[in-house]
């Protein structure tokens, strides 16, 4: 891999609950984001992934544990060092409809950023969009319009037209493309993919969709219930996967009217809550390979191979 940007090191975020109980949206989270590369991020709902994100670009703090940018601790950052630091790390959402203010022109969304931070002046506003439109494959033209005046697609463009303005090293799409159609979604990939070779970005891309996930990231980090299960290239996800649950996933993607927001058909039951993590290995009621081992202990992330990682008491750590 390459240089090493944003790297997480025991990351646990425990938010209270009902009853003074503690939810557990992530545990002993270990993830590294590399220059130029991405990292994909891949679970069902609610496994974690947003708060993962969150902590990233710091809206929200951990509860236990790390996170470095380029080797500096980001968790004191305070004032304006958290400001100037917040230009390193962009993200774009879901729905850049809820996202964008409906009243403002499309070149003032772009640009907002820039002059939040003084880069530019509003008198060259419609210029720096123009650019950043044909950048995201827009007609320089949409400088001019409302969000409510384009497609699906092309909203989410923008979003990414307005990532990019301040030149982050890494850009975080969170379901980015989850609530467009497949065909749109692979133009919108293409040009993340363009963009990451041009500019060098690195991506964090969290998606419930393992077939899209595999095609285009570096890593790809399965979650399963706040909880890292599998790290493993992309391009071996379909071969090399070891996870009874990386495993399901793929079994599901065969499976084309799959409603990913429901639980996955291969799987008898349901995820446990978060509320509720079981004693041991956290997938251990939906696993067909489960062993009196896994209800005790649970398996921490081991190396199997070159760039890949399982947290399974099926396998051992392999030396090298
Ligand atoms: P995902 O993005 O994978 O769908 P989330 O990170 O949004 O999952 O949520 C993980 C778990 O943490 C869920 O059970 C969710 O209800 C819980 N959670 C997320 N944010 C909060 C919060 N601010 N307060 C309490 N619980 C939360
Ligand atoms: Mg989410």
């Amino acid at each position: 891999m390459s240089e090493l940007i944003l790297e997480a090191k025991h990351v646990t975020k425990k938010y209270p609950a009902s009853g003074g109980r503690t939810l557990t949206a992530n545990n002993d989270i270990n993830l590294s984001i590399y220059k130029g590369k991405t990292l994909g991020i891949v679970g069902e709902s609610g496994c974690g992934k947003s708060t993962f994100m969150r902590m990233a670009i710091s809206l929200e703090a951990p509860t236990e544990g790390e996170i470095l940018f380029h080797g500096k601790s980001i968790l004191g950052l305070k004032g304006e060092e958290l400001r100037q630091h917040r230009q390193n790390i962009q993200m774009v959402f879901q729905d850049p409809t809820a996202a964008f203010n409906p009243k403002m022109k499309i070149m003032d969304i772009i640009c907002e950023p820039l002059l939040n931070f003084k880069h530019i002046k509003k008198s060259e506003k419609e210029e720096v969009a123009r650019k950043y439109l044909e950048l995201v494959e827009l007609p320089g033209d949409f400088a001019t319009r409302y969000p409510h005046n384009m497609s699906g697609g092309q909203r989410q463009r923008v979003g990414i037209a307005r990532a990019l303005t301040l030149e982050p090293e890494i850009i975080l799409c969170d379901e980015a493309t989850s609530a467009l159609d497949v065909s749109v979604q692979k133009n919108i990939i293409e040009l993340l993919v363009k963009l990451q070779k041009e500019k060098d970005i690195a991506f964090g891309f969290i998606c419930h969709d393992m077939a899209l996930v595999q095609s285009f990231a570096h890593q790809v980090a399965v979650m399963y219930l706040g909880n890292i299960v599998e790290v493993l290239p992309g391009s071996s996800v379909a071969e090399d996967s070891k996870h009874p649950y990386t495993q399901a996933l793929i079994g599901s993607i065969f499976d084309l009217n799959m409603d990913f927001s429901k639980p996955i058909e291969s799987i008898d039951s349901e995820a446990p809550s978060p509320l509720d993590v079981p004693v041991g290995c956290p997938f251990q009621n939906r696993c067909d390979r489960c062993m009196e081992i896994c209800k005790k202990e649970r398996p921490t992330l081991k190396n199997v191979a070159e760039n890949h990682q399982v947290a399974c008491h099926l396998y051992q750590e392999v030396e090298g």
